[in-house]
């Protein structure tokens, strides 16, 4: 379509879980601001996740916009040191190698099932010696400095994970989206509809794609005046627009940005324009997120968030009003979009009839913001009719990323 772009890239994924995966395996998450280590002991058909453990761990700013080697030697130091606390409740039978699912929720060009060169970072990354460089290598060599003998048997984002760990419990799971950070779907596509494709086709006759939906911008889609400013100022400008209207790194900040427009042209907060409302991501969006679910009746949460995060006190009621109904505004746009983001991929598999579909869902600001989840799912019904939404379910795949890059490790272990 001309005006528009979006990049959809191929997961080399044609087997999702079946059920029958048995053994330990490691996940590891790393898509935002933690990242997290995971074991778990599948049980195949009849003992399923038998047991899970699970370690978070915040990255340190200065390691976002640092060196390749650095972020990989921290994740790999922290992954050693979870590996080390497994104790003796998850038997590995003898000379058996340890195998990891590896999440990695940035764009992707995959070239195998483990192997894949990073196109750019996102979401406040910005590591330029990591960019054209297989994550892969890069994770397995960090981790060979750090003693640790692991194979990476999977490389997969977290809307792959999410698409996987659903499928796992449910089989008419058909799309899987995150909103957490950042933003991206899934969906299972039958391969031959594939032009990209030129390899066998495989036995499923199904392809899993990523959309990296969270890079669509289209003539389309209206930017206001705050979302350019907001684009122009950011780490990757021009890039990921759907994502800067739509997730949680963002929200907060577009909020932000309308706010002070309104205390420098109409004196919103008095005669002085409050100093911090000029400073990028002072609002995060779980602090836009509590303002806006504020049910208070004299609006004090939001009272109490002004005067924490930007120092303003003394506001009026009707201020903290109008500010709330700019989270309604913003939020609901983000919502409304996503929903619109779903019918599409819905018509696009032909899903959006009586059949049977589920979305799995998945992120800190889908699980967080309950306005947001809510205006998601209404908006879905009003776009695709009660009869067709009755049957197009939506549901909090919790951690599927994580379960999922484990299962995925285990559908594609060296030893099946
Ligand atoms: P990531 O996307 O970094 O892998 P998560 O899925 O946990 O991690 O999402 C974290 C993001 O979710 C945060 O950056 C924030 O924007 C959003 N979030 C977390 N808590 C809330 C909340 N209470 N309300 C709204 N958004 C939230
Ligand atoms: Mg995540």
């Amino acid at each position: 379509m001309a005006g528009t772009s979006s990049r959809w890239l191929i997961s080399y994924v044609d087997n999702l879980p079946k059920g029958d995966e048995k053994g330990l395996f490691y996940a590891l998450d790393l898509g935002g601001t933690n990242f997290r280590c995971l074991r778990v002991q599948l049980g195949g058909k009849e003992g399923r996740v038998v047991k899970q453990e699970a370690e978070e761990v915040s990255i340190p700013p200065h390691l976002m916009v640092g060196s390749s080697h650095e972020l990989f030697d921290f994740i790999a130091s922290a992954l050693a040191k979870f590996v080390a606390s497994e104790g003796n409740n998850y038997p590995l039978p003898v000379g058996r190698q340890r195998e990891l699912g590896f999440t990695f929720s940035f764009p992707v060009r995959q070239t195998s099932i483990s192997s894949g060169n990073l196109i750019k970072w996102t979401k406040g990354f910005s590591i330029d010696d990591t960019v054209g460089e297989d994550v892969v290598a890069e994770l397995t060599k960090a981790m060979k400095r750090q003693g640790l003998d692991m194979r990476v048997a999977a490389l997969v984002n977290d809307t792959i994970g999410t698409l996987a760990g659903g499928r796992y419990h449910d089989n008419d799971v058909a799309i899987a989206v995150i909103l957490g950070t950042g933003t991206n779907a899934a969906y299972v596509e039958r391969a031959q509809a594939i032009p990209k494709w030129h390899g066998p086709l495989p036995k499923s006759g199904d392809m899993v794609i990523n959309t990296e939906w969270g890079n669509f911008r289209s003539s389309h889609l209206p930017l206001t005046e705050y979302d350019l400013a907001l684009d122009t100022e950011s780490l990757n400008p021009g890039e990921q627009i759907f994502e800067k209207l739509t997730s949680g790194m963002y929200l907060g900040d577009i909020v932000r940005r309308v706010l002070w427009r309104l205390a420098e042209e109409a004196s919103f907060f008095g005669d002085n324009v409050p100093p911090k409302l000029q400073v990028p991501f002072t609002l995060r969006t779980p602090v836009m997120s509590a303002m806006h679910h504020d049910s208070s009746s004299d609006l004090r949460v939001v009272a109490d968030k002004l005067r924490d995060v930007f120092g303003i006190t003394n506001t009026s009621l009707n201020t903290r009003k109008t500010i709330v109904n700019i989270c309604d505004i913003i939020a609901k746009r983000g919502a409304r979009l996503t929903a619109a983001g779903l019918v599409g991929m819905l018509k696009k598999q032909g899903r959006d009839t009586k059949q049977r579909t589920v979305i799995a869902m998945d992120g800190g600001l889908y699980e967080h913001y309950t306005i947001f989840s809510k205006c998601l799912e209404s908006t879905l019904a009003e776009m695709l009719g009660d009869e067709v939404a009755k049957n197009v379910i939506v549901t909090h795949a919790n951690d599927g990323s994580g379960i999922g890059a484990s299962l995925l490790a285990a559908s594609h272990s060296q030893y099946l």
